[in-house]
């Protein structure tokens, strides 16, 4: 089961007060339901809910069934193109109109509203029974395991999606929308506020969930980082003892080390003998007690000896790597 699956089947098991009941349902009728289409009853005062998701079918007819009182029916059916998938629809056969009424979901022409309802905005409850309704009805979620956070409530219009974004807001949940092929989105793309929004409209085993994934994602991330940094340091720390050694070895054999000043040459013949050790050891096991910076200089130099006798001798300088900084990097 997806994430997005896992969030809806928790939502449509959570127990609502009256008044949160009919907010909910509110926000399902916007989404999923349809006005008189009922051809077998006349036409015209019928109400169908549908959806693909039998949990959902089930919380939309526990829904309904107290207002219904002439009773309700359940189809359901199978699409005939793309995943095939079952669609459940529940049916109302009369009093569609009167129900929508009730419910303030019509405006003066008998059209269905698309904004949130007065009886939800400003009742915390309420509001918050009606996002779950919006995310249940046409939500999705990115399994936080995923390569991005993305939440998101689609609409039919740019009305019921600024609807939605306004409620949102005032929560501090900072969703934004855009336009889509078909309606418009309502989405958040950061994780904390995924987690909020989960919180706010109920999904709390599915908000630890996704907490925790995040909590080990982020570490994990870190911990890249790092071991990257490492690497890159490390790369260049061999690189420079690489061609520290190609260097010294150039001298011994197209000049002799005994040619070098004497300071030199110590630094050379122990860089020979010990190509494994860090500037730091090196330095100690010279006589004169050389800092670490002064070794440096004295590798410098000998670079440069190196440099010269190429040049006189027409011997070529050897590939540096691809950022070409080998020949500053010491450590
Ligand atoms: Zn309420």
């Amino acid at each position: 089961m997806s994430f997005a699956a896992q969030v809806k089947k928790e939502l449509t098991q959570i127990a609502n007060k009256p008044c949160c009941e009919r907010a909910e349902l509110t926000a399902l009728i916007q989404h999923c339901g349809t006005l008189g289409t009922d051809s077998e009853s006349g036409g015209a005062d019928s109400l169908h809910l549908s959806t693909e998701n039998a949990a959902i079918a089930r919380r939309m007819y526990t829904l309904l069934k107290p207002l219904c009182p002439q009773g309700l029916e359940v189809l359901v059916q199978r699409k005939m193109r793309l995943k095939k998938n079952n669609v459940y629809v529940i049916r109302m056969r009369r009093g569609g109109h009167d129900l929508l009424h009730s419910l303030d979901l019509l405006d003066g022409d008998g059209v269905l509203l698309q904004t949130v309802g007065v009886r939800v905005k400003g009742r915390s409850c309420c509001e918050r029974a009606y996002l779950r309704g919006a995310f249940l009805a046409a939500g999705s979620v990115n399994d936080p395991d995923a390569n991005s956070y993305h939440l998101e409530l689609a609409s039919k219009s740019r009305a019921h999606a600024d609807a939605l974004w306004e409620l949102t807001q005032a929560h501090d949940l900072r969703a934004k929308v855009m336009e889509r092929k078909r309606g418009f989105v309502l989405y958040m793309k950061e994780g904390e506020k995924i987690i909020e929004f989960l919180g706010f409209i109920g999904a709390h085993q599915a908000l630890l969930r996704f907490e925790d994934v995040r909590i080990v994602k982020g570490m994990r991330n870190q911990v890249n980082r790092l071991v990257n940094c490492e690497t890159a340091n490390l790369n260049k720390t061999i690189l420079a003892a690489v061609r520290q050694l190609d260097n010294i070895r150039l001298l011994d054999e197209e000049l002799g080390l005994d040619q070098l000043p004497v300071k030199l040459r110590m630094v050379a013949e122990k860089r020979l003998q010990y190509p494994e050790m860090t500037l730091h050891e090196l330095a100690q096991l010279l006589p004169d007690q050389v800092s670490k910076s002064g070794l440096n200089h004295r590798l410098r130099k000998l670079d440069e000896w190196a440099r010269k006798v190429r040049v006189e001798r027409g011997i070529p300088e050897p590939a540096q790597d691809d950022d070409g900084d080998s020949a500053r990097v010491y450590n």
